[in-house]
């Protein structure tokens, strides 16, 4: 094999030292064991041997462990003739054997003498290794290879419309919202004209973003179903591979195959496995490897450009925060769509929706069921029907009844509690307070956004409720009020927790860790105390700039000096602390009112809940 570059290290040297003996060895064994390998029948490379049966000329296979050998359709059956092939470990061969009608058979393993043994268990891996190097060769010398084994083949998967069970927006409950979205997206596929004649540009990509199992690929499996187009579905980390320009060889075939079907989806799930931000460090060897798809995979969407075959590109991930922000950029995955996990009455529809295809007993209360799996996501929500059928069926019933549902709840709970995803009563009501205590605090602060929801669906990974507060114009400078203002806020969780259940949990480690930064940089960088005066203890710029929630390391103070930054941030975040908590106990009863109503509904938004927080009344000194 040929090395461009100078070997980087003795331990290279040796390596391809060995190789190269290794291949020595390997054809002198070839010419003289002539009936090992290869003998007979007429010897052709893997690749060659993978187009053919791609193209349909194979007609039957015999796969044995050292060759493989097969004849083609084109022959006549007297006298076949018989070609071979050293095999390539390939679990993928099987499929594609089976796809293209292809009969095939495993011959019984030789019977082996000690020799060929040895060999079938040295050759191999050596192999293996041997393209290895050749690919990292080449893949240094900058430029993918182009599949020179074939191995850079897609593996998409294609749906095409007609094909299995079309699936449509009817089959996805909840999530209104995603659903707006993507029905624009179908409008697109159907009628690109209509969009392109008054010169507005087609989105190229839209990113799915949610949680696991609500839905993402549902959603856009129900696109192409709507749009009648067909569907090439590929994971991400099917992209990712031990040899470096595989993946890139991959995204570039499956552009090619989308582009000749056009109008149609192509769909990346888990596009975080090559998405990944490429400051971040990898942790195997695939890091050089996962830059080159993910460039790839730029470069191809840049490619199509407007007036082009409409290739809609349509991605999922739970993880849009570890995303290379050159994947959001406009005319790239320049739309996204929240996937949330679903609220009460979404749960509901879920499960009516997954429960047409099981036998229902008339006790059934589908209403009662969602009330009792908040942070079920929908696919936590099929599994659940599933697994009530599955239990009636051992019962030996007839249809499945309501108890059966209470013990699949159970069961379904046990496993997603080990993935911490699920609240328990006690948590979901601990929560609700503690939500409200966010939003009565924020509604009587200074500082704050209008609070436009509350919520007790779990969201993300680690977030159990949350509360949303929106600025109600784009600010830039804050005083020292409306920084106190955010801090009581972010305590205002913890504190309802006290006032209420006099203890306190994990839960508000967050809010903490904020209110304290917050502290710290009003008293270090903003110059808000009147014991430190207006001095900047933190090193550089960036502690000037609002909403930077990283605290810059401190410049070198005295042991004193130190001391007061601390005493002072403790005393800022105190007083917040009891501020907040005076509020709430002063509106022990609104508390009281809005938590009930919140674990009844999980979320409360809008008017609704402007109307409740505008009764929180200020704080009487007695
Ligand atoms: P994701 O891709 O977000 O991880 P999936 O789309 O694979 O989730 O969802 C898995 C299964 O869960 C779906 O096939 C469907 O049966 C069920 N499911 C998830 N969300 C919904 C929903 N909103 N409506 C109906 N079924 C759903
Ligand atoms: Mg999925
Ligand atoms: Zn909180």
């Amino acid at each position: 094999m040929a090395i461009k570059e100078q070997p980087k290290s003795p331990r290279f040297r040796i390596v391809a030292n060995i190789l190269l003996a290794v291949s020595g060895l390997f054809l002198l064994l070839n010419l003289f064991l002539p009936g090992l390998f290869a003998s007979g029948p007429t010897g052709v490379p893997y690749s060659l041997f993978i187009h053919q049966v791609q193209e349909g000329e194979v007609s039957r296979v015999s796969v044995g462990q050292n060759q493989i050998l097969y004849q083609l359709k084109t022959e006549n059956a007297e006298s076949p003739s018989v070609f071979a092939t050293t095999p390539i470990f390939d679990l993928e061969l099987p499929k594609l054997l089976e796809e293209k009608g292809v009969e095939f058979a495993a011959t019984p393993p030789p019977k082996n003498t000690w020799f060929t043994t040895l060999l079938s268990w040295v050759i191999p891996p050596l192999i293996f290794i041997g393209i290895w190097q050749f690919f990292l060769a080449r893949g240094s010398g900058g430029g993918g290879p182009q599949g020179v084994l074939s191995i850079g083949k897609s593996k998409a998967k294609v749906y095409v419309e007609g094909e299995s069970a079309k699936i449509t927006f009817t089959d996805v409950a909840g999530v209104e919202e995603a659903k707006t979205e993507l029905v624009e997206i179908v409008d697109f596929l159907k009628t690109p004209a209509r969009f392109t004649q008054i010169g507005a540009r087609i989105p190229k990509g839209v990113l799915l973003v949610g949680p696991p199992g609500t839905g993402k690929t549902l959603l856009a499996k129900a696109v192409a179903g709507e749009a009648g187009v067909p569907f090439f579905s590929i994971s991400g980390s099917e992209f990712v591979e031990l040899f470096v320009g595989v993946g890139s060889s991959r995204v570039r075939d499956l552009f090619e195959q989308a582009k000749k079907q056009a109008p149609c989806i192509v769909f990346i799930d888990e596009l975080d496995a090559i998405g990944k931000s490429r400051s971040s460090n990898g942790f195997y060897g695939g890091n050089d490897e996962r830059e080159q798809t993910l460039n790839q995979l730029l470069t191809e969407m840049d490619g199509f450009a407007a007036g082009d075959a409409t290739v809609i590109v349509l991605a999922a991930t739970n993880r849009p925060e570890v995303l290379d922000p050159a994947l959001l950029r406009p005319g790239r995955f320049d739309r996204q769509v929240l996937v949330d996990r679903p609220d009460l009455s979404d749960r509901e529809a879920i499960l009516k929706i997954h429960a047409q295809k099981v036998k229902l007993g008339d006790d059934v209360d589908l209403r009662a069921i969602a009330t009792r799996t908040p942070g079920f996501a929908g696919a936590d929500l099929a599994n659940l029907v599933n697994e009530a059928a599955l239990l009636a069926a051992r019962n030996l019933r007839e249809k499945v009844a309501q108890e059966d549902f209470a013990e699949a709840i159970e069961r379904v709970v046990a496993g997603l509690e080990k993935k911490s995803r699920v609240m328990n009563e006690t948590e979901k009501k601990i929560v609700a307070y503690h939500e409200v205590g966010h939003a009565m605090v924020g509604a009587l602060t200074t500082g704050n956004g209008r609070v436009e929801k509350i919520s007790i669906i779990p969201r993300g990974m680690a977030a159990l409720g949350y509360t949303l507060q929106l600025p109600t114009e784009d600010r830039f400078l804050m005083n020292e009020d409306e920084l106190r203002g955010q801090i009581a806020t972010l305590l205002g969780g913890r504190s309802a927790e006290e006032v209420v259940f006099n203890s306190i949990t994990t839960g508000a480690s967050n809010d903490l860790q904020r209110a304290t930064d917050l502290a710290e940089r009003m008293v270090t960088a903003y110059g808000m105390s009147k014991v430190l005066g207006p001095l900047a203890y933190q090193q550089g710029q960036q502690a000037a700039f609002l909403g930077n929630g990283a605290t810059n390391p401190r410049r070198a103070v005295s042991e004193d000096t130190s001391k007061a930054i601390d005493s002072e941030v403790k005393e800022i975040v105190e007083t917040a602390h009891e501020q907040a908590v005076e509020i709430l106990r002063q509106n022990r009863d609104l508390l009281e009112t809005i938590a009930t109503q919140l674990l009844e509904t999980e979320v409360i938004e809008g008017e609704k809940l402007h109307s409740l927080l505008s009764q929180v009344k200020p704080v009487t000194h007695s």
